[in-house]
């Protein structure tokens, strides 16, 4: 892994906790995001709950 990439990633997670502490915008929550280093462009993955989670089960019911 470039190091660049790893400061992109960290600042990107930085932001969104940010995002979700001042209550800007939506959450992230379930979601996945990946960036392509080569061509720039960010991914977004909707991930789904897991029903034997503890945490997110626990968020949905
Ligand atoms: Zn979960």
């Amino acid at each position: 892994v470039l190091g660049p990439v790893s400061a992109v990633a960290a600042q990107f997670g930085a932001l969104l906790a940010m995002r979700s502490i001042l209550n800007l915008g939506g959450d992230a929550a379930g979601q996945l995001f990946l960036l392509d280093a080569v061509s720039l462009k960010w991914k977004m993955i909707d991930l789904p709950k897991d029903p034997g989670c503890r945490t997110c089960a626990a968020a949905a019911a």
